[in-house]
């Protein structure tokens, strides 16, 4: 998946609130535990996960790359909040 076909993905389940649109509440990082990423749907087994309690009380899982990308495309489309969630680096 090529990095604007992603952002579109993660702008579009923002729109449908399959992704928070606030930061996470809580972040982990870790070895992956056989979930599947909540933004580009595929398996995380084998990486490094980020495991990330959100606003909406929603605890899902996501490869570290898709993560980042969806914080920024938070930032980019200015809904981000001004809460970090930097503890997961
Ligand atoms: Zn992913």
């Amino acid at each position: 998946m090529n990095e604007d076909n992603l952002r579109l993905r993660i702008r579009n389940k923002i729109l449908t609130r399959e992704l928070p649109s606030q930061s996470a509440f809580k972040t982990w990082g870790g070895r992956a535990t056989d979930n599947r990423c909540a933004v580009c749907d595929a398996d995380i087994a084998g990486t490094n996960e980020i495991e990330a309690e959100s606003a909406d009380g929603q605890t899902r899982f996501y490869h570290v790359p898709c993560y980042n990308a969806l914080c920024a495309e938070r930032q980019a489309i200015g809904i981000a909040t001004t809460v970090s969630a930097n503890s997961a680096e």
